[in-house]
């Protein structure tokens, strides 16, 4: 039971203090009760704490939405709120979907979407039927609208399933550089510049799912930017407030923009809102986060953290019991190999690592790290010492006492 929380560090209700391995599930930026978006959301609550933006706006929407357009990838120049990185590619899925409709003739015909196997997009509906991860969507088959998995960090895989499929597909859609909840399933470099070439050549959208690879986990503000890349549609959260509150925007191209103009009678319009979407706190928290991407030069101070955990890491993947590290930047995965599922080997380590004085949490057989940018570099040495002994003790423990010697 967590109650309060300070930089990297979260207090629990009987005083123990933990060190924030996960971010609060990859989200806060720049740790914890930091001052300057407190003081934001602070003031913003002075004002109003909630008012629509159906059919209004407020000051705070329209400052975040013209830092994040310049911001984003070159020519993503809309933004769309919503609240959690699933509404971001709902949004994102359904404008891809009602843009081909509303070009007409043969795209009518562009109604499906094309995905990489094991990827992860969110938890509802139609989030789910563009995700690939067996345990988590395969009860939900039947209700799930058809699409095309390719596979992931295989450019030719992509270039047949678009060559079969080529006039039915409206989108591609792709978490750019690393699959997070695959287990951190990264992609070889080129991959995703093959993957907007090839989305230019099949006359297909291509949407960026961002939810985890943004705002600095990577080591650059969005993952598209190692590879020099725009996308048509871009999902955002998570980071987005700096791990504050619940807040998403979908980024568009003027070009998708303006597919849905016209008279109010030609019902063009993207019916599309939610109760909450751009809510003004959440949006003051957003634009105080990116002041302090800005004032604290958070992704040129990341880059030495960088390599002090991809330096410890390779000493953790050299350990008898991992078989693999795989991520990016500041987001790492542990795997631990093949494991009887009944013994939830990673689950284990996480609780060691509670006993130890760090939050983690696991995929599986696959030990997530994913610490705040802000982070110390003694935090982020303990963090991965935590790790390290944590991993230790639940193989030991689970591993087969010795038998007794043959008389
Ligand atoms: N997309 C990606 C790539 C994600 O990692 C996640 C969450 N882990 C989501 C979408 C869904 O975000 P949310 O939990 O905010 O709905």
């Amino acid at each position: 039971m967590i109650e309060a929380a300070a930089g990297s560090h979260l207090v629990a209700t009987d005083g123990r203090r933990y060190i924030d391995g996960v971010s609060s599930l990859w989200c806060t930026v720049h740790g914890h009760s930091h001052p300057e978006i407190d003081a934001a959301v602070t003031a913003q609550l002075e004002k109003v704490a909630h008012t629509t933006m159906l059919g209004l706006s407020h000051p705070g929407s329209a400052e975040l939405a013209g830092r994040l357009a310049e911001l984003a990838p070159p020519g993503l120049s809309r933004v769309f709120y919503s609240e959690s990185g699933s509404t971001a590619v709902e949004i994102a899925l359904k404008m891809a979907f009602q843009f081909q409709q509303q070009r007409g003739g043969q795209h009518r015909r562009r109604t499906s979407f094309v995905h990489l196997r094991d990827s992860y997009h969110g938890d509802t509906i139609g989030s789910v039927a563009v995700g690939g991860i067996e345990l988590f969507h395969s009860t939900y088959r039947p209700l799930l609208f058809q699409t095309h998995a390719a596979e992931p960090g295989d450019a030719a895989d992509l270039e047949r399933v678009l060559a079969c499929h080529e006039e039915e597909i409206a989108a591609v859609i792709v978490e750019p550089l690393v699959q997070g909840a695959a287990g951190m399933l990264t992609h070889p470099p080129g991959y995703l510049r093959q993957v907007r070439e090839l989305c230019d050549r099949f006359g297909v959208l291509l949407i960026c799912d961002e939810v985890a690879t943004g705002f600095g986990r990577t080591g650059k503000m969005f993952a598209c930017e190692h590879e020099d890349i725009a996308p048509d549609l871009l999902c955002l959260a998570k980071g987005l407030t700096g791990g504050y509150l619940p807040l998403a925007a979908t980024l568009a191209t003027e070009r998708i923009y303006e597919g849905f103009l016209g008279a109010p009678e030609e019902y063009r319009t993207f019916f599309h809102g939610h109760t909450y979407t751009g809510n003004p706190l959440a949006c003051a928290a957003a634009v105080a986060s990116l002041d302090v991407f800005e004032r604290e030069r958070t992704i040129e101070r990341l880059q030495p953290k960088i390599a002090l955990l991809r330096e410890i890491l390779a000493e953790i993947e050299a350990m008898p019991e991992v078989a693999e590290v795989r991520g990016r930047g500041f987001m790492a995965g542990i795997d631990l190999g093949e494991h009887d599922p009944a013994l939830r080997m990673g689950h284990q380590v996480t609780l060691e690592a509670r006993e130890r004085g760090a939050i983690i949490r696991p995929l599986s057989d696959v030990v997530v790290l994913m610490p705040p940018l802000s982070i110390s570099e003694s935090d982020l040495k303990r963090l991965l010492e935590i790790t390290r002994e944590s991993i230790e003790a639940a193989c030991a423990a689970a591993a087969p006492a010795p038998l007794a010697q043959a008389a």
